[in-house]
């Protein structure tokens, strides 16, 4: 019999499951076995699987209006770019259709932003190690993931890639007079669910400060209350950026994302500087704005941090009851992880075998990111599976 993957191209290796349904924080396969998913397409389906809100607001719109395309006003658009800027830094959006694309239009704007002051030498963006931002050239570039970039033609200039951690480096880099923009992940996902020290977020906003560099947010994996603020650098007073990409949570798993400026580094994307098709269509911004209203909200974010604490508990007994596997419990709020000592795969296998979806990520990290809306009794599942599962991994 021949596979049924065989005409897609193989740039990923899942698993034999095919799930087809999708209830809160669980999936279910063909046959109606039940997972419970702790990696929500990763940090994705922020409100969880086959909300009734998201699936009220989708059938309404589907039923209405599809796409005009941007020739158009899209009264949807420019309602949630109202609410995105009356509970954030910004004053402009772009919506987009994915993460790379606000990444694109970040590292658009920002040298944008210089040229139109005069300073078009400005178009380098410094980014550290460990970074993921997306997979276009623009993005791999930035990211200076050596094995995303393999293969792909000569780097592009305009990206300057530093040691996560090099204070010395990074000083050195913002000095430099073809300085644009430095653009980072206040917690890092792909690269190991690694926080940035608050300290490092508020010396960053001050570093570009004195250099005039345009301080860049990669939010698209840790934002939309996925660490228990609406987004990561909320945390931290005095660590507000110029530009900052959402995605993923803010679709709540209909593909869209944002890029998020201030005024200044906005207002020069004039017509003919952008655009999308896509971006921002009726169907994206009608699940849209119902998740910002969901998501947008104290008591809702405050639940996010109640639960987050529950889990960082459990990971924490994980860690105390197996130190022979477990280093340590990482990343922040519902966007974590336990680092281990040896490669994880195969514990997320093992974990998959007990009905538990977890991911990994990079530097041996076993990856969570829940749903939001998950509860006690849903964190008490999962560590106790994970809990299984770490007795009986033997690692490679
Ligand atoms: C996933 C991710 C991206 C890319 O988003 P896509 O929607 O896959 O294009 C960019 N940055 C970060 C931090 C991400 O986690």
């Amino acid at each position: 019999m021949s596979d049924p993957r065989q005409h897609i191209m193989p740039v990923y290796r899942p698993p034999e499951e095919v799930f087809v349904e999708g209830q809160g924080p669980y999936l279910f396969t063909e046959d109606g076995t039940r997972y419970l998913d702790f990696i929500a397409g990763i940090a994705v389906n922020a409100l969880g699987h086959a909300h009734p809100a998201m699936v009220d607001a989708l059938r309404d719109q589907a039923g209405k209006l599809w796409h005009t395309s941007n020739m158009f006003r899209v009264r949807g658009a420019e309602e949630l770019a109202d609410k995105i800027c009356r509970d954030t830094f910004a004053d402009r959006v772009f919506f987009t259709n994915s993460g790379t694309e606000a990444i694109e239009c970040a590292i658009k704007s920002a040298r944008k932003y210089h040229w139109a002051n005069g300073r078009e030498e400005r178009i380098d963006i410094i980014t550290f190690t460990g970074a993921f931002h997306g997979r276009s050239l623009g993005a791999i570039n930035a990211g200076g993931n050596p094995k995303y970039l393999e293969g792909f033609g000569p780097a592009l200039p305009g990206f300057v890639h530093l040691e996560w951690g090099d204070h010395e480096a990074l000083k050195e880099a913002a000095a430099r007079p073809t300085a644009a923009a430095v653009l980072v992940e206040p917690v890092q996902g792909e690269g190991g669910v690694r926080a940035m020290p608050d300290q490092c977020l508020i010396g960053l906003r001050k570093l570009c400060d004195e250099h005039g560099l345009v301080l860049i947010f990669d939010e698209v994996q840790c934002g939309m209350g996925r660490t228990g603020k609406l987004f990561a650098h909320d945390w931290v007073e005095g660590a507000e950026p110029d530009i900052l990409c959402a995605a993923k949570g803010i679709g709540g798993g209909f593909p869209f994302g944002a890029c998020l400026t201030t005024e200044a580094c906005g207002e020069h994307m004039q017509p003919g500087s952008h655009g999308s098709t896509y971006g921002g269509n009726p169907l994206a911004m009608a699940v849209g704005n119902v998740i910002w209203d969901m998501i947008a909200n104290d008591d809702f974010l405050a639940e996010v941090r109640r639960v987050s604490g529950t889990l960082a508990q459990g990971l924490k007994s994980l860690a105390d009851s197996h130190p022979d596997k477990v280093e340590g419990v990482t990343g922040k709020g519902l966007l974590t992880g336990l680092k281990m000592k040896a490669d994880p795969k195969s514990l997320q296998g093992l974990c998959r075998d007990k009905n538990l979806l977890v991911g990994v990520a990079g530097a041996n990290v076993l990856r969570l990111a829940p749903p939001l809306i998950i509860s006690d009794e849903h964190v008490r599942e999962a560590t106790g599976i994970m809990d299984a599962a770490l007795t009986e991994w033997e690692p490679a």
